[in-house]
Protein backbone atom coordinates (compact mmCIF):
# COMPACT_ATOMS: atom_id res chain seq x y z
CA UNK A 1 0.00 0.00 0.00
CA UNK A 2 1.24 3.42 -0.71
CA UNK A 3 2.10 5.77 1.74
CA UNK A 4 0.11 8.89 1.17
CA UNK A 5 2.22 11.90 0.51
CA UNK A 6 2.23 15.18 2.18
CA UNK A 7 1.70 17.99 -0.07
CA UNK A 8 4.50 20.53 -0.04
CA UNK A 9 4.06 23.91 0.96
CA UNK A 10 4.61 25.61 -2.36
CA UNK A 11 2.06 23.29 -4.27
CA UNK A 12 -0.92 26.13 -2.74
CA UNK A 13 -0.28 29.33 -4.46
CA UNK A 14 -1.92 31.28 -1.89
CA UNK A 15 -0.25 28.93 1.02
CA UNK A 16 -0.33 31.11 4.24
CA UNK A 17 0.62 28.74 7.60
CA UNK A 18 -2.35 29.28 10.11
CA UNK A 19 0.24 29.75 12.70
CA UNK A 20 2.47 32.73 11.90
CA UNK A 21 6.08 33.12 13.82
CA UNK A 22 5.64 36.19 15.67
CA UNK A 23 7.18 39.61 14.57
CA UNK A 24 7.67 42.09 17.36
CA UNK A 25 5.56 45.32 16.87
CA UNK A 26 6.39 48.37 17.66
CA UNK A 27 3.82 50.75 17.75
CA UNK A 28 4.08 54.65 17.05
CA UNK A 29 2.62 57.31 19.06
CA UNK A 30 0.21 59.46 16.80
CA UNK A 31 -2.33 61.92 17.84
CA UNK A 32 -5.56 62.46 16.50
CA UNK A 33 -9.19 62.01 16.49
CA UNK A 34 -9.83 58.55 17.40
CA UNK A 35 -6.41 58.36 19.67
CA UNK A 36 -8.17 61.06 21.40
CA UNK A 37 -11.34 59.08 21.38
CA UNK A 38 -9.27 55.79 22.71
CA UNK A 39 -7.96 57.88 25.82
CA UNK A 40 -11.23 59.23 26.44
CA UNK A 41 -12.80 55.42 26.62
CA UNK A 42 -9.75 54.31 28.42
CA UNK A 43 -9.42 56.88 31.14
CA UNK A 44 -13.55 56.14 31.50
CA UNK A 45 -13.29 52.32 31.75
CA UNK A 46 -9.73 52.12 34.15
CA UNK A 47 -12.01 54.97 36.43
CA UNK A 48 -15.01 52.56 36.52
CA UNK A 49 -12.88 49.53 36.80
CA UNK A 50 -10.00 50.73 39.44
CA UNK A 51 -12.71 53.54 41.36
CA UNK A 52 -16.46 52.50 41.06
CA UNK A 53 -15.52 50.01 44.38
CA UNK A 54 -15.02 52.91 46.42
CA UNK A 55 -18.18 54.69 45.57
CA UNK A 56 -20.96 54.38 48.24
CA UNK A 57 -24.32 54.29 48.20
CA UNK A 58 -26.61 54.61 51.35
CA UNK A 59 -29.16 51.64 51.95
CA UNK A 60 -30.25 52.53 55.46
CA UNK A 61 -28.08 50.79 59.00
CA UNK A 62 -26.95 47.71 58.61
CA UNK A 63 -27.02 46.97 54.73
CA UNK A 64 -24.15 47.15 53.06
CA UNK A 65 -23.38 51.02 51.41
CA UNK A 66 -20.88 50.09 48.76
CA UNK A 67 -22.32 50.88 45.07
CA UNK A 68 -20.99 47.94 43.16
CA UNK A 69 -20.61 44.93 45.43
CA UNK A 70 -20.79 41.16 44.98
CA UNK A 71 -22.11 39.32 48.10
CA UNK A 72 -21.71 35.96 48.25
CA UNK A 73 -21.54 35.21 51.84
CA UNK A 74 -25.15 36.67 52.03
CA UNK A 75 -26.36 36.03 48.46
CA UNK A 76 -27.19 39.73 47.24
CA UNK A 77 -25.92 41.23 44.63
CA UNK A 78 -25.98 45.78 44.80
CA UNK A 79 -25.35 48.10 42.21
CA UNK A 80 -26.43 51.73 43.64
CA UNK A 81 -30.36 51.49 44.08
CA UNK A 82 -30.57 47.55 42.67
CA UNK A 83 -30.06 44.73 45.34
CA UNK A 84 -30.54 41.23 43.37
CA UNK A 85 -31.38 37.61 45.20
CA UNK A 86 -30.21 34.38 44.07
CA UNK A 87 -34.05 33.74 42.86
CA UNK A 88 -33.46 36.64 40.60
CA UNK A 89 -30.50 35.36 39.17
CA UNK A 90 -32.37 35.87 35.56
CA UNK A 91 -31.85 39.52 35.77
CA UNK A 92 -28.09 38.01 34.80
CA UNK A 93 -29.41 36.44 31.90
CA UNK A 94 -31.01 39.41 30.25
CA UNK A 95 -28.14 41.08 30.96
CA UNK A 96 -25.97 38.47 28.90
CA UNK A 97 -28.62 39.30 26.17
CA UNK A 98 -28.53 42.91 25.99
CA UNK A 99 -24.76 42.76 26.00
CA UNK A 100 -24.46 39.88 23.34
CA UNK A 101 -27.16 42.05 21.18
CA UNK A 102 -25.46 44.85 21.87
CA UNK A 103 -21.99 43.52 20.65
CA UNK A 104 -24.11 42.12 17.58
CA UNK A 105 -25.40 46.18 17.06
CA UNK A 106 -21.71 47.85 17.56
CA UNK A 107 -20.06 44.94 14.84
CA UNK A 108 -23.68 45.42 12.23
CA UNK A 109 -22.54 49.56 12.76
CA UNK A 110 -18.86 49.40 12.91
CA UNK A 111 -17.06 46.51 12.85
CA UNK A 112 -14.89 45.60 15.83
CA UNK A 113 -15.24 48.95 17.47
CA UNK A 114 -15.58 46.68 21.07
CA UNK A 115 -12.35 45.11 20.39
CA UNK A 116 -10.45 49.02 19.35
CA UNK A 117 -11.90 50.50 21.64
CA UNK A 118 -13.76 49.03 24.70
CA UNK A 119 -11.93 45.61 24.88
CA UNK A 120 -10.28 45.22 28.45
CA UNK A 121 -7.45 43.55 26.34
CA UNK A 122 -6.87 46.49 24.11
CA UNK A 123 -7.36 49.37 27.05
CA UNK A 124 -4.56 47.17 29.13
CA UNK A 125 -2.39 46.65 26.28
CA UNK A 126 -2.69 50.52 25.15
CA UNK A 127 -1.76 51.35 29.06
CA UNK A 128 1.08 49.19 28.63
CA UNK A 129 2.46 50.36 25.54
CA UNK A 130 1.81 54.21 27.04
CA UNK A 131 4.16 53.14 30.16
CA UNK A 132 6.63 51.02 27.44
CA UNK A 133 6.72 54.27 25.15
CA UNK A 134 7.51 57.03 28.23
CA UNK A 135 9.92 54.71 29.67
CA UNK A 136 11.71 53.79 26.54
CA UNK A 137 11.19 56.28 23.76
CA UNK A 138 8.90 55.78 20.55
CA UNK A 139 8.88 53.04 17.78
CA UNK A 140 12.27 54.17 16.75
CA UNK A 141 13.79 54.40 20.07
CA UNK A 142 12.73 51.10 20.88
CA UNK A 143 13.80 49.40 18.03
CA UNK A 144 17.12 50.47 18.13
CA UNK A 145 17.69 49.24 21.55
CA UNK A 146 16.01 46.20 20.96
CA UNK A 147 18.26 45.56 18.37
CA UNK A 148 21.53 46.24 20.63
CA UNK A 149 20.11 43.85 22.82
CA UNK A 150 23.56 42.36 24.03
CA UNK A 151 24.46 45.86 24.78
CA UNK A 152 23.10 45.69 28.44
CA UNK A 153 24.45 49.34 30.01
CA UNK A 154 22.81 50.50 33.49
CA UNK A 155 20.47 52.81 32.01
CA UNK A 156 19.34 50.19 29.65
CA UNK A 157 19.06 47.51 32.53
CA UNK A 158 17.28 50.81 34.61
CA UNK A 159 14.54 51.32 32.24
CA UNK A 160 13.85 47.56 31.57
CA UNK A 161 13.21 46.70 35.32
CA UNK A 162 11.23 50.18 35.85
CA UNK A 163 9.14 49.57 33.08
CA UNK A 164 8.18 45.81 34.28
CA UNK A 165 7.90 47.28 37.43
CA UNK A 166 5.10 49.80 36.77
CA UNK A 167 3.37 46.81 34.76
CA UNK A 168 3.32 44.92 37.72
CA UNK A 169 2.02 47.43 39.69
CA UNK A 170 -0.55 47.90 36.91
CA UNK A 171 -1.62 44.39 36.44
CA UNK A 172 -1.33 44.23 40.56
CA UNK A 173 -3.65 47.15 40.72
CA UNK A 174 -5.93 45.63 38.54
CA UNK A 175 -6.52 42.06 40.49
CA UNK A 176 -6.68 44.07 43.63
CA UNK A 177 -9.25 46.32 42.00
CA UNK A 178 -11.19 43.24 41.51
CA UNK A 179 -11.51 41.46 44.74
CA UNK A 180 -13.16 44.93 46.06
CA UNK A 181 -15.76 44.04 44.34
CA UNK A 182 -16.88 41.16 46.31
CA UNK A 183 -16.04 42.61 49.79
CA UNK A 184 -16.42 45.96 51.29
CA UNK A 185 -13.49 47.95 49.57
CA UNK A 186 -12.12 50.23 52.63
CA UNK A 187 -12.18 46.89 55.11
CA UNK A 188 -10.79 44.68 52.82
CA UNK A 189 -8.02 47.17 52.03
CA UNK A 190 -7.03 47.04 55.17
CA UNK A 191 -7.22 43.77 55.49
CA UNK A 192 -5.09 43.01 53.19
CA UNK A 193 -2.61 45.24 54.16
CA UNK A 194 -2.41 43.43 57.45
CA UNK A 195 -2.78 40.22 55.83
CA UNK A 196 -5.81 39.22 57.14
CA UNK A 197 -7.63 39.09 54.23
CA UNK A 198 -9.39 35.58 53.30
CA UNK A 199 -6.56 33.46 51.50
CA UNK A 200 -9.06 33.64 48.32
CA UNK A 201 -8.42 36.74 47.82
CA UNK A 202 -4.63 36.94 47.69
CA UNK A 203 -5.04 33.75 45.51
CA UNK A 204 -7.63 35.88 42.97
CA UNK A 205 -5.15 39.07 43.34
CA UNK A 206 -2.13 36.83 42.36
CA UNK A 207 -4.53 35.15 39.44
CA UNK A 208 -5.29 38.41 38.33
CA UNK A 209 -2.03 40.24 38.30
CA UNK A 210 -0.35 37.43 36.54
CA UNK A 211 -3.07 37.06 33.85
CA UNK A 212 -3.07 41.18 33.31
CA UNK A 213 0.88 41.02 33.04
CA UNK A 214 1.44 38.23 30.38
CA UNK A 215 -1.46 39.24 28.35
CA UNK A 216 -1.38 42.92 28.29
CA UNK A 217 2.52 43.03 28.66
CA UNK A 218 4.06 40.46 27.06
CA UNK A 219 1.07 38.90 24.47
CA UNK A 220 -0.42 41.74 23.14
CA UNK A 221 -1.32 41.32 19.57
CA UNK A 222 -1.30 37.75 20.08
CA UNK A 223 -4.46 37.59 21.80
CA UNK A 224 -6.25 39.20 19.58
CA UNK A 225 -5.34 37.50 16.69
CA UNK A 226 -5.04 33.56 17.89
CA UNK A 227 -6.84 33.11 21.01
CA UNK A 228 -9.83 35.33 21.12
CA UNK A 229 -13.27 33.85 19.27
CA UNK A 230 -14.45 37.00 18.13
CA UNK A 231 -12.96 38.08 15.13
CA UNK A 232 -14.21 34.54 13.48
CA UNK A 233 -17.63 35.22 15.13
CA UNK A 234 -17.96 38.85 14.05
CA UNK A 235 -16.90 37.80 9.95
CA UNK A 236 -19.90 35.52 10.34
CA UNK A 237 -22.28 38.23 11.61
CA UNK A 238 -21.05 41.52 9.76
CA UNK A 239 -22.79 42.19 6.46
CA UNK A 240 -21.54 44.89 3.78
CA UNK A 241 -22.81 47.69 4.76
CA UNK A 242 -20.65 47.50 7.90
CA UNK A 243 -18.43 50.44 8.18
CA UNK A 244 -14.49 49.43 8.64
CA UNK A 245 -11.43 50.75 9.00
CA UNK A 246 -10.92 50.72 5.03
CA UNK A 247 -8.15 52.06 3.02
CA UNK A 248 -9.72 53.37 -0.52
CA UNK A 249 -7.56 52.31 -2.58
CA UNK A 250 -9.81 53.83 -5.69
CA UNK A 251 -7.88 56.99 -4.08
CA UNK A 252 -4.69 55.91 -2.91
CA UNK A 253 -3.85 53.29 -6.08
CA UNK A 254 -1.12 54.28 -7.55
CA UNK A 255 0.99 54.65 -4.73
CA UNK A 256 4.25 56.46 -5.09
CA UNK A 257 6.06 59.00 -3.31
CA UNK A 258 5.50 62.95 -3.41
CA UNK A 259 8.43 63.58 -5.40
CA UNK A 260 7.86 60.91 -7.99
CA UNK A 261 4.16 61.48 -8.07
CA UNK A 262 4.84 65.14 -9.60
CA UNK A 263 7.20 64.46 -12.15
CA UNK A 264 4.44 61.38 -12.94
CA UNK A 265 1.58 64.15 -13.15
CA UNK A 266 3.06 66.27 -15.02
CA UNK A 267 3.58 63.28 -17.53
CA UNK A 268 0.10 63.01 -17.43
CA UNK A 269 -0.09 59.61 -15.63
CA UNK A 270 -2.38 59.18 -13.27
CA UNK A 271 -1.02 58.64 -9.37
CA UNK A 272 -3.26 58.30 -6.39
CA UNK A 273 -2.76 60.20 -3.11
CA UNK A 274 -0.98 57.75 -0.89
CA UNK A 275 2.41 58.01 -0.69
CA UNK A 276 3.75 54.88 0.38
CA UNK A 277 5.34 56.65 3.29
CA UNK A 278 4.27 53.55 5.46
CA UNK A 279 2.95 55.40 8.74
CA UNK A 280 -0.41 53.85 8.41
CA UNK A 281 1.68 50.53 9.47
CA UNK A 282 3.56 52.30 11.68
CA UNK A 283 1.19 53.06 14.20
CA UNK A 284 -0.81 50.05 13.48
CA UNK A 285 -1.02 48.07 17.57
CA UNK A 286 -0.89 44.56 15.38
CA UNK A 287 1.47 45.33 12.86
CA UNK A 288 -0.53 45.35 9.88
CA UNK A 289 -0.69 46.73 6.17
CA UNK A 290 -4.47 47.93 6.07
CA UNK A 291 -3.79 48.36 2.46
CA UNK A 292 -3.83 44.51 1.93
CA UNK A 293 -7.30 45.03 2.43
CA UNK A 294 -9.48 43.19 5.43
CA UNK A 295 -7.94 41.49 7.84
CA UNK A 296 -8.62 39.48 10.38
CA UNK A 297 -5.68 40.83 12.79
CA UNK A 298 -7.13 44.00 12.36
CA UNK A 299 -9.08 45.40 15.38
CA UNK A 300 -10.58 48.78 13.82
CA UNK A 301 -8.73 51.11 16.65
CA UNK A 302 -8.34 53.53 13.84
CA UNK A 303 -4.83 54.86 14.81
CA UNK A 304 -4.15 54.49 11.13
CA UNK A 305 -6.70 57.02 10.32
CA UNK A 306 -5.26 59.03 12.83
CA UNK A 307 -1.38 58.69 11.48
CA UNK A 308 -2.89 58.89 7.36
CA UNK A 309 -4.90 61.88 8.25
CA UNK A 310 -1.83 63.50 9.77
CA UNK A 311 0.46 63.00 6.53
CA UNK A 312 -2.57 63.80 4.06
CA UNK A 313 -2.74 66.99 6.02
CA UNK A 314 1.43 67.42 5.73
CA UNK A 315 1.50 67.35 2.25
CA UNK A 316 -1.74 69.29 1.52
CA UNK A 317 -4.07 66.73 -0.03
CA UNK A 318 -7.76 65.84 1.08
CA UNK A 319 -7.88 63.80 4.60
CA UNK A 320 -9.48 60.40 4.93
CA UNK A 321 -7.82 57.79 2.81
CA UNK A 322 -7.87 55.46 5.03
CA UNK A 323 -11.51 55.84 6.85
CA UNK A 324 -14.32 53.77 7.78
CA UNK A 325 -16.29 52.86 5.05
CA UNK A 326 -17.11 50.00 3.20
CA UNK A 327 -16.30 48.21 0.08
CA UNK A 328 -19.48 49.18 -1.42
CA UNK A 329 -18.62 53.02 -1.37
CA UNK A 330 -15.11 52.16 -2.95
CA UNK A 331 -17.38 50.81 -6.09
CA UNK A 332 -19.81 53.68 -6.52
CA UNK A 333 -16.80 56.18 -6.55
CA UNK A 334 -15.57 54.24 -8.99
CA UNK A 335 -18.07 54.52 -10.66
CA UNK A 336 -18.49 58.45 -10.07
CA UNK A 337 -21.85 57.89 -7.55
CA UNK A 338 -21.34 59.44 -4.34
CA UNK A 339 -20.98 57.18 -1.07
CA UNK A 340 -23.88 56.45 0.47
CA UNK A 341 -23.90 55.21 4.03
CA UNK A 342 -26.48 53.07 5.58
CA UNK A 343 -26.17 52.96 9.42
CA UNK A 344 -30.15 52.37 10.08
CA UNK A 345 -31.30 49.49 7.93
CA UNK A 346 -33.49 46.00 9.11
CA UNK A 347 -30.44 44.23 10.74
CA UNK A 348 -29.53 47.36 12.89
CA UNK A 349 -33.14 48.37 13.57
CA UNK A 350 -34.19 44.88 14.49
CA UNK A 351 -31.19 44.95 17.13
CA UNK A 352 -31.93 48.15 18.35
CA UNK A 353 -35.23 46.81 18.92
CA UNK A 354 -34.27 43.71 20.59
CA UNK A 355 -32.42 45.41 22.86
CA UNK A 356 -34.85 48.12 23.85
CA UNK A 357 -37.23 45.18 24.14
CA UNK A 358 -35.13 43.38 26.62
CA UNK A 359 -34.30 46.13 28.73
CA UNK A 360 -37.94 47.15 28.95
CA UNK A 361 -39.02 43.87 30.50
CA UNK A 362 -36.35 43.82 32.83
CA UNK A 363 -36.62 47.52 33.92
CA UNK A 364 -40.71 46.93 34.28
CA UNK A 365 -40.02 43.50 36.52
CA UNK A 366 -37.70 45.30 38.37
CA UNK A 367 -39.77 48.10 38.87
CA UNK A 368 -43.38 45.81 39.55
CA UNK A 369 -41.16 43.70 41.75
CA UNK A 370 -42.73 42.42 45.06
CA UNK A 371 -39.87 43.08 47.81
CA UNK A 372 -42.70 40.52 50.08
CA UNK A 373 -42.27 36.70 48.61
CA UNK A 374 -43.26 33.88 50.48
CA UNK A 375 -42.79 29.52 49.38
CA UNK A 376 -44.74 27.31 50.68
CA UNK A 377 -44.25 23.15 50.39
CA UNK A 378 -46.20 20.68 51.90
CA UNK A 379 -44.91 17.48 54.57
CA UNK A 380 -44.21 14.55 52.54
CA UNK A 381 -44.47 12.41 55.85
CA UNK A 382 -46.91 12.23 56.82
CA UNK A 383 -49.16 14.23 53.84
CA UNK A 384 -51.95 14.10 56.65
CA UNK A 385 -52.76 13.54 60.29
CA UNK A 386 -56.04 12.61 61.79
CA UNK A 387 -56.47 14.00 65.30
CA UNK A 388 -58.27 12.21 68.51
CA UNK A 389 -61.25 14.82 67.72
CA UNK A 390 -61.59 13.66 64.18
CA UNK A 391 -60.28 16.99 62.16
CA UNK A 392 -57.48 16.58 59.72
CA UNK A 393 -54.32 18.61 60.11
CA UNK A 394 -51.50 19.08 57.21
CA UNK A 395 -48.41 20.60 57.98
CA UNK A 396 -46.30 23.44 55.89
CA UNK A 397 -42.79 24.85 55.02
CA UNK A 398 -43.25 28.33 54.36
CA UNK A 399 -40.61 30.59 53.47
CA UNK A 400 -40.50 34.07 53.77
CA UNK A 401 -38.86 37.15 51.44
CA UNK A 402 -38.40 40.23 52.84
CA UNK A 403 -36.31 42.19 50.44
CA UNK A 404 -37.05 45.67 51.84
CA UNK A 405 -34.81 47.54 53.84
CA UNK A 406 -37.37 47.70 56.67
CA UNK A 407 -39.03 44.88 59.34
CA UNK A 408 -41.89 44.10 58.57
CA UNK A 409 -45.04 42.57 60.66
CA UNK A 410 -46.46 39.76 58.81
CA UNK A 411 -50.28 38.67 59.34
CA UNK A 412 -50.94 34.62 57.65
CA UNK A 413 -54.02 33.96 56.36
CA UNK A 414 -55.65 30.93 54.54
CA UNK A 415 -58.28 30.03 52.04
CA UNK A 416 -59.29 26.82 52.00
CA UNK A 417 -61.17 23.86 53.44
CA UNK A 418 -64.38 25.17 55.63
CA UNK A 419 -63.55 26.81 59.01
CA UNK A 420 -59.95 25.80 58.93
CA UNK A 421 -57.34 27.50 60.90
CA UNK A 422 -53.71 28.09 60.56
CA UNK A 423 -51.19 27.45 63.47
CA UNK A 424 -47.32 28.93 63.14
CA UNK A 425 -45.13 27.05 65.21
CA UNK A 426 -43.22 29.27 67.83
CA UNK A 427 -45.52 32.80 66.50
CA UNK A 428 -47.40 34.76 68.77
CA UNK A 429 -50.97 35.47 67.57
CA UNK A 430 -52.73 38.85 68.80
CA UNK A 431 -55.44 38.13 66.74
CA UNK A 432 -56.67 33.86 67.26
CA UNK A 433 -56.82 31.99 63.94
CA UNK A 434 -54.60 35.28 62.50
CA UNK A 435 -50.91 34.48 63.42
CA UNK A 436 -48.53 37.17 63.22
CA UNK A 437 -44.59 37.20 63.17
CA UNK A 438 -41.95 39.16 62.78
CA UNK A 439 -39.09 39.29 59.83
CA UNK A 440 -36.15 41.63 59.95
CA UNK A 441 -35.18 43.60 56.75
CA UNK A 442 -33.45 41.86 53.84
CA UNK A 443 -34.20 38.90 55.66
CA UNK A 444 -35.35 35.40 54.78
CA UNK A 445 -37.59 33.59 57.75
CA UNK A 446 -38.65 29.40 57.85
CA UNK A 447 -41.98 29.02 59.41
CA UNK A 448 -43.58 25.62 60.41
CA UNK A 449 -47.11 26.02 59.62
CA UNK A 450 -50.48 23.84 60.79
CA UNK A 451 -53.94 23.62 58.95
CA UNK A 452 -56.75 22.20 60.51
CA UNK A 453 -60.06 21.79 58.88
CA UNK A 454 -62.28 20.68 62.20
CA UNK A 455 -64.05 17.28 61.88
CA UNK A 456 -67.50 18.53 60.05
CA UNK A 457 -65.57 20.20 57.49
CA UNK A 458 -63.23 17.16 56.25
CA UNK A 459 -62.58 17.61 53.06
CA UNK A 460 -63.27 14.12 51.07
CA UNK A 461 -60.13 14.70 48.77
CA UNK A 462 -57.40 17.39 48.04
CA UNK A 463 -58.53 20.57 47.80
CA UNK A 464 -56.09 24.11 46.88
CA UNK A 465 -55.44 26.04 49.75
CA UNK A 466 -54.19 29.72 49.13
CA UNK A 467 -51.51 31.14 51.80
CA UNK A 468 -51.85 34.74 52.12
CA UNK A 469 -49.19 37.15 54.03
CA UNK A 470 -50.17 40.26 54.55
CA UNK A 471 -47.26 43.34 55.85
CA UNK A 472 -49.82 44.63 58.25
CA UNK A 473 -48.34 48.26 58.65
CA UNK A 474 -48.49 48.81 54.56
CA UNK A 475 -50.67 46.48 53.51
CA UNK A 476 -49.07 44.71 50.63
CA UNK A 477 -50.14 40.95 50.32
CA UNK A 478 -48.09 38.11 48.81
CA UNK A 479 -49.75 34.30 48.33
CA UNK A 480 -49.10 30.93 47.24
CA UNK A 481 -51.22 27.94 46.54
CA UNK A 482 -50.37 24.02 47.67
CA UNK A 483 -53.15 21.31 48.30
CA UNK A 484 -54.94 20.33 51.58
CA UNK A 485 -54.71 16.58 51.71
CA UNK A 486 -57.51 14.71 52.95
CA UNK A 487 -55.92 11.42 54.69
S1 LIG B 1 -5.05 48.45 10.60
FE1 LIG B 1 -5.61 50.41 11.51
S2 LIG B 1 -7.57 50.03 12.49
FE2 LIG B 1 -6.67 48.03 12.04
S3 LIG B 1 -5.58 47.51 13.92
FE3 LIG B 1 -4.11 48.51 12.59
S4 LIG B 1 -4.20 50.66 13.20
FE4 LIG B 1 -6.00 49.70 14.04
S1 LIG C 1 -0.22 56.55 5.96
FE1 LIG C 1 -1.53 57.02 4.22
S2 LIG C 1 -0.10 57.77 2.71
FE2 LIG C 1 1.16 56.75 4.19
S3 LIG C 1 1.34 54.64 3.44
FE3 LIG C 1 -0.42 54.67 4.77
S4 LIG C 1 -2.14 55.04 3.39
FE4 LIG C 1 -0.31 55.62 2.29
Amino acid sequence: MNKPVMPKKLQYDNYEPLYAARKKVYPQSVSGTFRRIKWALMAVCLGVYYFLPFVRWNRGPDAPDQAALLDFPNQRFYFFFIELWPQEVYYFTGLLIVASVTLFLMNSIGGRIWCGYLCPQTVWTDLFYAVERWIEGDRRERMRKDAAAHRWTLRRSCEVALKHAIWLMIAWWTGGAWVLFFSDAPSLMNDLAAFQAPMVAYLWIGILTSTTYLLAGHMREQVCTYMCPWPRIQASLTDEWALNVTYRYDRGEKRTSVKKAAELRALGEHVGHCVDCYQCVAVCPTGIDIRNGPQLECIQCGLCVDACDAVMKKIGRPTRLIGYDNEINILRRQQGQPPIYRIVRPRTIIYGLFIALVVGIMLYALNTRSLLKLNVLHDRNPVAVTLSDGSIRNAYTMRLLNKSGFDRVIAIDIDGPVNATVHVVGANSVMPDRPEVVIGRDQTTELRLLVTAPKENNPERSIPVHFHVTDIGLGVVASATDNFVAP
